[in-house]
């Protein structure tokens, strides 16, 4: 069957993920038969370079023989057992292994099946942990404006952004919401590091305000990502570590989208050297093959939970597919290719290809800025550079980035006006100027009025 085939019946049975469905009556859903390196395939044989990684999961490419093999062999092993009462090697070797990797002071791992379902988890075991020392007036959660932690009810009131947020309002725990340390909105002139630190009084005012109410703090670390690629400066991070210890507040890092190296280090809180009380994980976890997220928390917040069961402290939060072996198996297998390609020192030359790749967009009349952390560029369309005035959002601008680059074989998927890229470390550098040609070409189509 070709592509028209698998769409139409496509349309008949499913609903799609963050999709206005009545869309697909002009753009039908492409299906893919088969996907290696960058490369996805329709069935009609044509090709599409993954400049997203698939939702930002994926690190190695498609179909890697590595993470494939290892696969295999676990398929043959053992597919999944339940991780309450009983174990398994996958899960343990992960974990070890994670701990050894991850900022020095977090020593526990706990699994789940999505990032959202570790946000939720992350936010429950800091309350918990307040509640089981006592301090069960601790039941606030500090969150910056532009934020986004998942879709499920805990992770949608910890993030911000409006666009997903709005409609379940009514459903929603209220949060206090701090300005971001976006430095899309600093001052003509003014570094990021400055604005990060201008903006960091404001939660130095929420913290003294709220320490007592407040269980956490949770960011993105520099990269605010699904809120349209916004970059901070990691004197933030440092800054907020050190308030949050004195005001006796925990910080959750969710890194599910910046962990694994998309900023350069393997984890983005190595750029200021800070470790957090909870540290989420998900996507590029397992290379991008298989649902597996992790929090990682230290020694002393897992003691709180010890005790007699009776002492009823125990956090019994669970998920039927936790720790899957599969999915660490997997998992492993990545974090083997990081160490035999050393991949973040490669990684250095394709940031740097990409940098190179977009210097031909900041003199377009119609981009405002564009910004890179490591492995992630974006690019940000705007109606008026001069007034800095955005389009009105209705007129989606980024739409016919993305039909244009999809008819040239490139899988760009903007962020409102913000187009971007955070391609698999398999990437070329001439791929990546493809990726950044087809964009161009794409950004003059829809910003010509
Ligand atoms: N946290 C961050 C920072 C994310 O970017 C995402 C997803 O994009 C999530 C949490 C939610 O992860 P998932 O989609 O796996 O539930």
């Amino acid at each position: 069957m070709k592509n028209n085939g698998w769409a139409r019946r496509d349309l008949a049975a499913l609903w799609h993920p963050c999709t206005q469905m009545k869309d697909h009556e002009q753009f039908p859903p492409v299906p893919i038969k088969h996907a290696q390196g960058v490369w996805l395939e329709d069935y009609d044989g044509k090709r599409y370079l993954d400049a997203i990684s698939s939702w930002w999961v994926n690190l190695f490419g498609h179909c890697n023989p590595r993470i494939n093999a290892a696969l295999r062999e676990q398929l043959d092993q053992l597919e999944h057992v339940l991780l309450a009462g009983f174990t398994h090697e996958p899960a343990i070797l992960l974990s070890e292994r994670l701990i050894r990797l991850a900022p020095a002071g977090l020593a526990r791992c706990f699994y789940a099946d999505s990032g959202s379902a570790a946000v939720e988890i992350a936010l429950k075991m800091s309350y918990h942990y307040w509640r089981n020392l006592g301090k069960s007036q601790k039941t606030k959660f500090i969150t910056l404006t532009n934020s986004y932690h998942g879709e499920t009810l805990g992770a949608l009131a910890a993030g911000n952004v409006a666009l997903y947020k709005e409609t379940y309002a009514p459903l929603l725990m209220e949060v206090i919401s701090v300005p971001s340390p976006d430095c899309f909105c600093r001052e003509g002139g003014e570094s990021w590091a400055d604005y990060s630190r201008r903006m960091f009084t404001c939660m130095e005012q929420a913290l003294e305000k709220h320490a007592g109410e407040a269980c956490a703090v949770i960011v993105e670390p520099l990269v605010q990502c699904a809120g349209g690629m916004r970059m901070y400066d990691p004197v933030y991070l440092t800054l907020l570590r050190e308030a949050c210890s004195r005001h006796g507040v925990h910080l959750i890092a969710d890194e599910i989208a910046v962990g694994f190296g998309r900023t350069g280090k393997m984890f983005a809180c190595e750029h200021a050297a800070v470790t957090p009380d909870f540290l989420c994980l998900g996507k590029g976890l397992t290379g991008g093959y298989l649902p597996l997220s992790a929090v990682l928390t230290t020694d002393e917040i897992y003691q709180a939970f010890y005790g007699d069961y009776t002492t009823r402290k125990a956090f019994l939060h669970s998920h039927s597919y936790t720790g899957n072996p599969l999915a660490c198996r997997a998992a492993l297998a990545t974090l083997d290719i990081f160490e035999q390609d050393k991949t973040l020192e490669h990684n250095q030359l394709l940031a740097r290809a990409m940098r190179d790749a977009a210097v031909q967009f900041q003199d377009h009349p119609h981009v405002a800025e564009v910004r890179q952390t490591g492995m992630i560029l974006a690019i940000e369309m705007i109606k008026d550079k001069a007034a800095r005035t955005p389009y009105p959002w209705q007129e989606r601008r980024g739409l016919p980035v993305y039909r244009h680059a999809l008819e040239h074989g490139v899988l760009l998927r903007p962020l409102g006006d913000v187009i971007y890229f955070m391609p698999p470390y398999v990437i070329t550098p001439e791929e990546i100027n493809y990726m950044a040609e087809t964009a161009y070409t794409g950004i003059d189509l829809a910003t010509q009025d």
